[in-house]
């Protein structure tokens, strides 16, 4: 119909127009840099961006929350128990896919270019058996589940006190208020100002809500007003993200261009780095663009770029703010509404999926380390290799979905190998860019994951909706 066409035709203009404000930021940006801002003149310009920024992160804690809990509340046990294992093996096998991607490309072009040798002679490497890296496996794997690992760094110089910050006894929290206002704090930090950004997740708000759902999802009548209380909280807060997505794309514009104004000189960027920077690039593109759309089509035998075509707005989100948290509510609107994705399934698998799934930032921690070991001129025996992966895998299921996390939990991969941190300075000056490519990625991965879910659960889902008496054709 007509109202169609014209809903059509809206709808690609708003796409239009986020496309747009990428381009005109760039070349603001780019435009602007000679005059030299002041630190003070950049902070001024880029305001627009940051109040788009801190417009989403408003959002975040009681979207994850609302999502979660209705979620959780509209399946019963079993659906959401094998719904759960779908999307936990998904999760994996993308993620393990994503650093062994990055593994075979940095092996093959090979950036790095062992400028660094006498750092043997000077004793500052060990080398170690493959026994000794498995022992260091066990014992990073176990120290990461339990204690977590707090890092600081200050302008360029890496320091790693690691606290006993129990990541995984923290998975119960034990004041939901308190998790409630560490999750605030993190989403405060979300300008990636170096020495302000702190690796801790949303795991506890995440099990707590998951429990929280579980729970009223059972309790028949007696559940009936707080499932329509948070239903309706949560049907509140995406009125409120449809709104914010107007102003998107001039956030943006803002963001990318502000960036661009205040990024370091590229002439400082030598040789190696920008061969890094290109292999980076070249894995994240395989993962992104052959990858998971190819499993997304092996899956559901559907077009996986009309899927992605509905997640643009999400995508650009992403590149823009470098956070799949702050994308969150974005990502919720796009994949509901363009791609018609059930709600129950975005609900449950899309806050889990920011929180613990980041295929971009594992493909890149993985590739970082071996990068800097190359540097190093520090030969890595298969064991270490395999060390590497996995603490890869780890390092990324712990980066909270902020700016420049992954950035903060490499320090896991290159302590478990014996690679100096302090070399996590050799890529600082690119990761502001590579960052954002790799918060694509990770909203990606989230997004074609909640679409292979759905499809996966159909008849649970058709299953429940006879149950409750829904009419099946959907809403
Ligand atoms: N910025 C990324 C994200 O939000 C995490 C990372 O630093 O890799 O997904």
């Amino acid at each position: 119909t007509k109202e169609d066409v014209k809903s059509y035709l809206f709808r690609n203009a708003f796409v239009l127009l986020t496309v747009t404000a990428v381009i005109v930021g760039t070349i603001l940006g780019f435009t602007l840099r000679p005059y030299r801002m002041s630190y003070r003149e950049v902070k001024y310009f880029s305001f627009p961006g940051e109040l788009l920024m801190r417009m989403l992160q408003m959002l975040v804690l009681p979207l994850i929350i609302s999502s979660l809990v209705t979620g959780m509340a509209a399946l019963d046990s079993k659906a959401s128990g094998k719904m759960g294992m779908r999307a936990v093996v998904y999760y994996m096998t993308t993620t393990i896919i994503a650093v062994v991607i990055g593994i075979i490309i940095v092996i093959i072009i090979h950036p790095g270019k062992g400028t660094k040798e006498n750092m043997h002679r000077e004793g500052k490497i060990v080398r170690v058996t493959a026994a000794d890296a498995f022992l260091d496996l066990i014992r990073y794997v176990l120290a990461s589940l339990f204690f977590g690992f707090k890092t600081n760094y200050e302008k360029r110089s890496f320091k790693v006190p690691i606290q006993a910050n129990e990541t995984l006894v923290g998975a119960v929290i034990n004041n939901v208020s308190e998790a409630m206002e560490t999750l605030t704090r993190i989403t405060e930090e979300l300008v990636p100002v170096p020495g302000s950004v702190n690796g801790v997740n949303a795991l506890g708000l995440v099990v707590f809500s998951m429990c929280f759902g579980f729970v009223i999802g059972n309790m028949k009548e007696q559940g009936q007003a707080l499932r329509e209380f948070f239903d309706s909280l949560n049907e509140a807060i995406m009125r409120l993200v449809a709104v914010i997505m107007w102003y998107a794309p001039v956030g943006i514009l803002f963001l990318i261009a502000g960036k661009i104004v205040e990024m370091e000189d590229m002439g400082v960027i030598g040789g190696q780095l920008a061969m890094y920077t290109v292999t980076v690039i070249v894995g994240l593109f395989i993962h992104a663009v052959i990858v998971l759309p190819l499993l997304y089509f092996l899956v559901t035998r559907k077009n996986p770029w009309v899927f992605i075509g509905g997640l643009l707005q999400a995508l650009i989100t992403a590149l823009g703010t470098s956070s799949s948290s702050a994308t969150l509510p974005i990502t919720f609107k796009c994949l509901e509404e363009n791609n018609g994705v059930d709600k129950r399934v975005t609900r449950f698998v899309l806050p889990v999926g920011a929180t613990i799934n980041m295929d971009g930032t594992a493909l890149y921690e993985a590739l970082a380390a071996i990068f800097i070991a190359q540097v190093n001129n520090f030969e890595l025996n298969f064991g270490q290799i395999i060390t590497i992966s996995i603490t890869a895998t780890a390092a990324s299921i712990g980066a909270a979905g902020i700016p420049q996390a992954g950035l903060v939990t490499m320090v896991i991969v290159l302590t478990s190998v014996g690679l100096p941190t302090d070399d996590i300075t050799l890529i600082i000056a690119v990761d502001w860019f590579l960052d954002r490519l790799r918060t694509t990625t990770n909203v990606l991965g989230d997004s074609l994951g909640a679409g292979i879910v759905e499809h996966l659960s159909r008849h649970e889902l058709k299953n429940r909706d006879v149950e409750m008496g829904n009419s099946v054709i959907e809403e």
